[in-house]
């Protein structure tokens, strides 16, 4: 691989902390016999309660594997907020800039015993537009990459904000990373532009590269996402992760890359039990990887390991917190 250094005067002026901006939740989950129809009553088989949000549970990813990690999000002054905050204080995550809103967000999904999942869910404080206070300002100069979703692009006020978050963070010579969430397709086109414009490393899985691509079929739209972002990584379930990146893609310590490459790394063997939160997971060790200006392959590899790991328990963080978990049924 061939790289040319970045040009000696230039700083780096984020070193190796990230920023991560987006939704902290309780994910409520309930294993069950079948859904009951309308009107129905059916029996709870085994529950499980822990802290989600896709950005909160890479935010809690990056923290476990030792990368210096800031959370922004608004949740609730409550039980569900202090439950946030304790699971995320324990990893070791910065939660000073979290903000407060009325009620902290939830979802709870339900699981049939063909592992079919239902969900519900409300979103509460989480969609609460971030105040752009002196500590977000901060927090803006002193970090390497920004990691954001795009269910922080739904709604016009918050986007506002998320959008000058992305580009005061280009602005300094630091790095945007985006996961474009399964909502993607939901969010307005000027805005989804402008954030596509804006990202150096976007992390989307098969489902959401084909809403990006408009390509339905994998291959073609694997060809098509390197023209969305200078490094894109697409998540392939059990089949692991692809990734393309282009010639001046910027690393961690600020050399650029001089020519095209494309990877593909399988995932780990694992009986997977439950694979919520495994893409929130990649995204975690993939960019702890690359923050630690690892080689290219192995940020793939530290995204497919550490999500490997999470698929084998029960809820997207119960592997780096304690889980709040009824026996299995
Ligand atoms: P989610 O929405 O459930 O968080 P996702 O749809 O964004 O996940 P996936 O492609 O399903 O993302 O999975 C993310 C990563 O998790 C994969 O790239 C792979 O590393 C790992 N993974 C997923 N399923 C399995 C599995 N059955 N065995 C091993 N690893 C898996």
């Amino acid at each position: 691989m061939e790289v040319v250094s970045q040009n000696s005067n230039k700083q780096i002026p984020g070193n190796n902390k990230i920023l991560v901006i987006g939704d902290a939740l309780i994910d409520h989950q309930y294993w069950i016999d079948r859904m009951p129809n309308p009107g129905e009553d059916t029996v709870i088989l085994s529950t499980s309660k822990n802290v989600g949000g896709s950005a909160a549970n890479t935010a809690i990813g990056l923290a476990y594997l030792g990368a210096p990690t800031k959370f922004y999000g608004t949740i609730g002054r409550d039980l569900d907020g202090d439950l946030i905050l304790g699971q995320m204080q324990v990893v070791g995550v910065d939660v000073s800039g979290i903000q407060f809103g009325e009620v902290t967000g939830f979802t709870i999904t339900m699981i049939d015993q063909s592992s079919e999942r239902t969900m519900f869910s409300f979103r509460g404080a989480s969609s609460n537009a971030l105040s752009m206070d002196a500590a977000l300002l901060e927090s803006i100069k002193t970090s390497r990459v920004l990691l954001t979703s795009g269910y922080q692009l739904l709604y016009p006020d918050q986007a506002a904000v998320v959008l000058s978050v992305a580009e005061r963070v280009q602005a300094q010579g630091n790095l945007v990373a985006l996961d474009p969430s399964p909502l993607i397709g939901d969010v307005p086109e000027n805005i989804r532009a402008r954030m596509l414009g804006l990202t150096d490393i976007l992390l989307p899985n098969l489902r959401e590269l084909a809403i990006l691509t408009g390509e339905e079929d994998p291959s073609a739209a694997l060809e098509k996402a390197p023209h969305l972002s200078k490094c894109v990584a697409v998540k392939l379930g059990h089949k692991g992760a692809w990734m393309s990146i282009r010639k001046g893609f910027q690393f961690s310590n600020g050399q650029m890359l001089a020519e095209d490459l494309c990877f593909q790394v399988p995932a780990i063997q694992v009986q997977a039990v439950d694979t919520t939160g495994a893409g929130d997971a990649f995204n975690a060790g993939f960019l702890a990887s690359f923050l630690r200006n690892e080689a290219p392959e192995n940020w793939l590899k530290s995204g497919n390991s550490l999500a490997g790991e999470v698929v084998q328990h029960r809820g997207a963080v119960s592997m780096f917190c304690s889980p709040s978990q009824s026996p299995a049924a």
